[in-house]
Formats: C-alpha cells, sequence, structure tokens
C-alpha cells in the first residue's frame, strides 16, 4: 500500500468520518466478497447505510485514494496482493421502487431478486437475472445478459455518483452499450437503475425463470466457485469451445481448474490462489492464440494493484 496516504493527518481525519457512515473495515479479505473466493485484503472497505451515507463518504474521500465499487464480486479477479484502496460496497442501498410498467432499483440489491419481484408484479423483461448472481450496479456496469437478453434491453436511466460526490442521471443511450460493455463516467459508482418491462402472466414469467436456472445447472458448473465465463465469446465463436479445442478441459494450475463441465469456466477447487487463476487465463489465451490466432480476451474484471493503473 502507499503508506504515505494512510500516515498523512488528513487521512486519519477522513477515514473517522467515514467509518460514521457505515460498517468500515480495514485490510478486509476480498477472498470473502468474490465469487471466486480468492484475492488479498482492502486497505480499506466501507458499506455505506443508506444513498445519504454514500455520498458523503464520496465527497470525503481524497482524490488519490482509489475508488472500487463492488457489487456481488461475482465478475471480479482481485490480486493476491490485494486492493489498495477503497472498496465500497453497495449492498445495503436495496431498496425497489414500482410505478406502473417501470422499476427503479437501487444499485446493491441483488438482480435475481429484481427478477422475482417484477414476477410478482407481472413485469417481464429481466427474468434472465433470475440467474445472474450479481447487483444491479454491477449488472449495469457489465451489461450483464444471456438467454438473449441484457441490462440495456430494458433499461431506461441510471443515477451515477460521481468521485466529486455530485449525483447525475444519465439516460441508456447515453451509455453506449455494447456486449458486456457500458461507458460509465470515470471513477462513478451506480446508485440506482430504472428499467421500463411489458406485462405478463406471473406463472409464465416465472416458468421461463425456472428454465433458464435449469438449463444453467445442466451446463455450468455452479456447486464450485467461479466467476462465470472467464473470456467474452469472440465474433462468431465461442471461448469455451475454442478453449476446449486446445484440450484444456479439466487442466488444472494450483487450486485452479478449467472446469469439466464448461471450458470458459474457472474453477476454484478449495484452495486457489488469484495467480493460479491468472495463469490459467493466460494459458488458455496463449493455447488459443497458436492454433487459431484469436485472442480471447477476458469477460472477468482482472483488479490490479496501484503501480498498473487498478482496473482495466
Ligand atoms: C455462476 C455465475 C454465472 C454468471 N453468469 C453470467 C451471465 O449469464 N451473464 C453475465 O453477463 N454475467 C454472468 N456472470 C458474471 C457476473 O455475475 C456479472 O458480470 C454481474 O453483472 C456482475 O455483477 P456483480 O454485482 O457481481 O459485480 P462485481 O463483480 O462486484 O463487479 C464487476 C464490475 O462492475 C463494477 N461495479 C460493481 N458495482 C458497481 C457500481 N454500483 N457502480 C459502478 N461499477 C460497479 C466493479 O467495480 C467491477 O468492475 C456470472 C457469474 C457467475 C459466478
Amino acid at each position: 500500500m502507499n503508506s504515505s496516504i494512510a500516515s498523512t493527518a488528513m487521512t486519519q481525519e477522513w477515514l473517522q468520518q467515514i467509518s460514521l457512515l457505515g460498517t468500515f473495515l480495514e485490510h478486509e479479505p476480498m477472498a470473502r466478497h468474490t465469487t471466486l473466493a480468492v484475492g488479498g485484503a482492502a486497505r480499506w472497505f466501507f458499506r455505506p447505510t443508506d444513498r445519504t451515507a454514500a455520498i458523503e463518504a464520496m465527497r470525503l474521500c481524497p482524490s488519490d485514494v482509489r475508488i472500487l465499487p463492488l457489487g456481488r464480486g461475482s465478475n471480479m479477479l482481485i490480486q493476491d496482493t490485494g486492493y489498495d484502496g477503497l472498496v465500497i460496497d453497495l449492498s445495503d442501498l436495496n431498496s425497489t421502487e414500482f410505478n406502473g410498467f417501470t422499476v427503479r432499483a437501487e444499485a446493491g440489491g441483488r438482480m435475481s431478486r429484481l427478477a422475482r419481484q417484477c414476477a410478482d408484479h407481472g413485469l417481464s423483461g429481466c427474468e434472465f437475472m433470475a440467474t445472474v448472481p450479481g447487483d444491479i450496479g454491477g449488472g449495469v456496469a457489465m451489461n450483464a445478459g444471456c438467454f438473449a437478453q441484457q441490462v440495456s434491453d430494458s433499461l431506461i436511466e441510471i443515477e451515477v455518483l460521481l468521485p466529486n460526490g455530485d449525483v447525475q442521471s444519465i439516460k441508456a443511450e447515453a451509455l453506449h452499450f455494447s456486449y458486456r460493455h457500458t461507458d460509465l463516467p470515470a471513477g462513478s459508482i451506480v446508485l440506482s437503475a430504472s428499467f421500463t418491462l411489458h406485462p405478463d402472466s406471473p406463472e409464465q414469467i416465472r416458468e421461463r425463470m425456472r428454465s433458464m436456472r435449469s438449463r444453467r445447472s445442466a451446463t455450468q458448473p455452479l456447486a464450485q466457485p467461479n466467476c462465470g465465463s472467464v473470456f467474452k465469446n469472440p465474433d462468431g465463436d465461442h471461448a469455451a469451445r475454442l478453449i476446449e479445442a486446445t484440450g484444456l478441459k479439466g487442466f488444472s494450475i494450483g487450486g485452479a481448474r478449467i472446469s469439466e463441465k464448461h471450458a470458459n469456466f474457472i474453477v476454484n477447487e478449495g484452495d486457489a490462489s488469484s495467480a493460479d487463476i491468472l495463469a490459467l487465463i493466460e494459458r488458455a489465451q496463449l493455447l488459443v492464440k497458436e492454433q487459431t490466432g484469436i485472442e480471447l480476451e477476458p469477460e472477468v474484471r482482472m483488479i490490479r494493484d496501484s503501480e498498473t493503473g487498478g482496473q482495466i
């Protein structure tokens, strides 16, 4: 970590103020907060009690402190040496408000819960969320999707918290969504998202969600810690097929293995390190590139140390 930051009186004052705004921890192991169950400690970990506390904390945060918004940690690979900055966990911001065919959801709510609530209200359009283990904010940041639906299909608007503590509303059109990509303002945190849905019978919506869940459990290694698809699918092909063709299915390094069930999943068999997973990622990229010329692009967000510039 950057010890000069921690030792200044100014930072100490800020730390005291922020600790009153929610749950505040130092040196919190990130393996507890990621579905891969790997990753070293966050220098500071903060869970604001509510939206006002999140905004106040952003205002207080010195501009040289790196901030990492955390959802469910279901698409993050945090290095073993940890994160030298402030992780902000929005899970206590999780309200939803329905109004006609629209719903506004705070960023820290689970997507699966929103899908169930929409079904209860007879609203269709976010069934896929029932099967993606992330939060609304993470879903927006990733433009999460599956079963031919994605966040951008029904998103109308989001609210973001900017690094200076201001809150800004942004229309969906301005987010320039593409496959697993959203253009968020640099350093911003999604606070809420509004979706427009269409009416349908709750039972039919629930049946579609059940069918999606069972298709998923038949094909994906959901019983072991993982981060979903490790790589984006290249145009016109599937990362899983390309990896399988290299013979890497079932291959392991340390405690991490390329899943026997789905070659685009890496599972933690219990004692994997982040380095083991990264080594598997690089091995798969190398062999696929050698055999096909295709460069597999990670879908999982690699959270690097300060020297390499943070998130990529
Ligand atoms: C079993 C399994 C199945 C999966 N299946 C799918 C699938 O079908 N489709 C799919 O798209 N993904 C899938 N994923 C990956 C993952 O669930 C999604 O990418 C999800 O949207 C990530 O949400 P999260 O809240 O966990 O985000 P995190 O992993 O916590 O964060 C991901 C990125 O979003 C940023 N972020 C998080 N919250 C915010 C916020 N409030 N504001 C700004 N940035 C934020 C983080 O900083 C990070 O860069 C799967 C994962 C698992 C484990």
